[in-house]
C-alpha cells in the first residue's frame, strides 16, 4: 500500500482517486478550487460534455457508472442546421448507439462524492500545488483560504491538474519536451433555455450543429431541457469574434448564419457580451512520467481541442490503462507500471490530438457537404453488411476500445479507399450497388 498524492480533483483526478483507493492505496487529492458541491466554482466554464464508450468503460471498471448514468442525456445523432433552416439527421452509428451528454459540474460532484465514500481517500480543497520535489515526491501547497504554506510527502504523485499543470511545470526542469499550439479558433458558450413549460426547444437526443465552413455553432442538451450552445470562430479575420463589436453586428451575423437559432435565444446579446471568449490549445509533451514517482494524466499530459469530445474520455482511458497495468505488474512495482503507462498512452495521446483536429474540419465543413453525406451513407451500408471488415473511424473512436493510434491509421486507409469509391462515375446513383461493394472489398484486400 502506497501514499499517493493526486494534484487536481477535476474530472480525471477524482476518477483516478477512486481507482487507486479501491486498490488499497492511501490517496490524498489536492484541489486548488473550493469544493464544487458547496460553491458554484464551475460558473463560466464549459457547461456540458460528452461521455462516450471509453469513458464508460473506465467508469464501469471503477464501479461508478451507475451513479453517472443517472445524470446523462443520451445523444444518438448529429442534427445539422443549414443556413435556410433545413434540418438533416445523421445517426452516429447504424445501430443508433448513443454518446451521452453530462453536466461537467454534476459529473465532478458525483465522482468526488464517490471518492469520499472510500475511507482511504482524503480530499483537500483550496490547496494549490506550488511545487513538487520530483525525487522525493514531496508536494508543496498554498492554502487559498488561509494563505498558509504546507508540504506533503508521497510515494507516488499524479499530476491531473489540467492544461496549465503545475506538476508538468516541474517536469520542465528535466529533459522534457513540450509544445503548446493555439488554434485560430476561440469559443464562446451561449445557453439555449428550455421552453417556459420546461420542454426542450430542439430534439435533446441530437447534437445540433450549424456548420458554416469557417466557423460553427453546436448545441448539446442538458438534463433541465436547455442546451449549451458553443460558438467556435476565429478570433480575428473576416468571420471572427473581433468583427462582432456591438448588438447590431451580432444580430446581423446571426440573421445571416444562424437564423433558426435566434427565436431559441431570447437573451442572445446579453449572453454574448457577458460570456467569456476562451481559446483552444493542443499540448503535447514527453515523457509523461519521472522515474517510478511522478506521472501526468488527463489534460496535464494531453490537452486537445474539443471537437471529438474525447479529452475527458481519453483521460478516463488513461486511468483504466493504469489500473490494468497495476493488475499486471502489481502495486509495488511503480517504476515498471509508470514506464509501461507512458509508453502505452503517449502515442495514443498524440493520435487523439490529431483526430480531434480532423473532426473539427468534418464538423464545421464536411457535414454540410453532400459528398460527405454520401460517404457516410456508403460507410453505413458497408458496416451493416460487413461489420467485421468496416468500422467507420467515428465508431472506432467513440464506440470502441481500439487504440486511438490504430484508429487514426485505419481512418487514413479508409480515406484512401473512399476517395477511389467517390470518384466512380455515377456514384450518386449506384452507391447501394454490388459494384460499389465489390470495389471496396477489393481495395480492402490490398
Ligand atoms: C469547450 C470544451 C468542450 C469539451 N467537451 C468535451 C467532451 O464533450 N467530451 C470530453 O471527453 N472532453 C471534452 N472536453 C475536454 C475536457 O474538458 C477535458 O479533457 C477534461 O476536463 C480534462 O480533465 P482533467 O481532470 O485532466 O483536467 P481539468 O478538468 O482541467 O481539471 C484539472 C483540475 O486541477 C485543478 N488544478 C489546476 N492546477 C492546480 C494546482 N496547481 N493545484 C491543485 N489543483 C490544481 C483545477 O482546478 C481542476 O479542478 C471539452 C473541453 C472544452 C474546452
Amino acid at each position: 500500500m502506497k501514499n499517493i498524492t493526486i494534484i487536481g480533483g477535476g474530472l480525471v483526478g477524482s476518477l483516478l482517486a477512486i481507482f487507486l483507493a479501491k486498490r488499497g492505496h492511501r490517496v490524498n487529492v489536492f484541489e486548488r478550487r473550493p469544493d464544487p458541491r458547496r460553491t458554484n466554482v464551475y460558473a463560466g466554464r464549459s457547461i456540458n460534455l460528452v461521455v462516450s464508450h471509453r469513458g464508460w468503460t473506465a467508469l464501469k471498471a471503477a464501479g461508478v457508472n451507475e451513479a453517472v448514468e443517472r445524470i446523462v442525456v443520451p445523444v444518438y445523432a448529429r442534427m445539422t442546421h443549414a443556413p435556410d433552416g433545413t434540418l438533416t439527421r445523421l445517426p452516429y452509428s447504424i445501430d443508433e448507439r448513443a454518446i451521452h451528454s453530462v453536466s461537467r459540474a454534476e459529473l465532478n460532484k458525483v465522482l468526488l462524492t464517490e471518492a469520499e465514500k472510500l475511507p482511504n481517500v482524503k480530499l483537500h480543497f483550496e490547496h494549490r500545488c506550488t511545487g513538487v520535489h520530483l525525487d522525493t515526491g514531496t508536494c508543496m501547497f498554498h492554502n487559498e483560504a488561509t494563505g498558509e504554506a504546507s508540504a506533503t510527502p508521497a510515494d507516488v504523485v499524479f499530476g491531473s491538474d489540467g492544461a496549465g499543470s503545475a506538476v508538468r511545470q516541474e517536469l520542465m526542469r528535466t529533459r522534457f519536451t513540450f509544445s503548446q499550439t493555439y488554434i485560430e479558433h476561440d469559443y464562446k458558450e451561449i445557453a439555449f433555455p428550455p421552453n417556459a413549460d420546461g420542454t426542450p426547444r430542439m430534439d435533446p437526443h441530437c447534437l445540433h450543429i450549424w456548420p458554416r465552413r469557417w466557423f460553427m455553432m453546436m448545441g448539446l442538451a442538458n438534463q433541465d431541457g436547455g442546451f449549451t450552445g458553443t460558438l467556435f470562430m476565429p478570433h480575428e479575420g473576416e468571420f471572427s469574434f473581433d468583427r462582432i463589436t456591438d448588438e447590431k453586428d451580432l444580430m446581423r451575423f446571426f440573421e445571416e448564419h444562424f437564423r433558426d437559432a435566434i427565436p431559441m435565444l431570447p437573451d442572445l446579446a446579453e449572453q454574448y457580451f457577458r460570456n467569456p471568449q476562451s481559446n483552444l490549445a493542443i499540448i503535447r509533451c514527453a515523457p509523461w512520467t519521472y522515474g517510478g514517482k511522478v506521472a501526468l494524466i488527463g489534460d496535464a499530459a494531453h490537452a486537445i481541442v474539443p471537437f471529438y469530445g474525447e479529452g475527458m474520455n481519453a483521460g478516463y482511458e488513461d486511468c483504466k490503462v493504469l489500473n490494468d497495468l497495476l493488475n499486471v505488474h502489481g502495486d509495488d512495482n511503480w517504476s515498471a507500471v509508470l514506464d509501461a503507462y507512458g509508453k502505452a498512452r503517449k502515442p495514443n495521446g498524440d493520435a487523439i490530438a490529431d483526430l480531434s483536429m480532423r473532426n473539427f474540419v468534418e464538423m464545421r465543413d464536411l457535414v454540410a457537404d453532400p459528398r460527405f453525406i454520401l460517404r457516410k451513407k456508403i460507410e453505413g451500408r458497408l458496416q451493416q453488411r460487413h461489420p467485421d471488415k468496416w468500422l467507420p473511424l467515428y465508431s472506432q473512436v467513440k464506440f470502441s476500445d481500439i487504440g486511438y493510434l490504430d484508429a487514426w491509421n485505419e481512418g487514413l486507409r479508409h480515406d484512401r479507399i473512399m476517395e477511389e469509391v467517390l470518384a466512380m462515375p455515377g456514384i450518386e446513383e449506384k452507391w447501394e450497388s454490388e459494384e460499389v461493394e465489390r470495389k471496396v472489398l477489393g481495395l480492402l484486400e490490398h
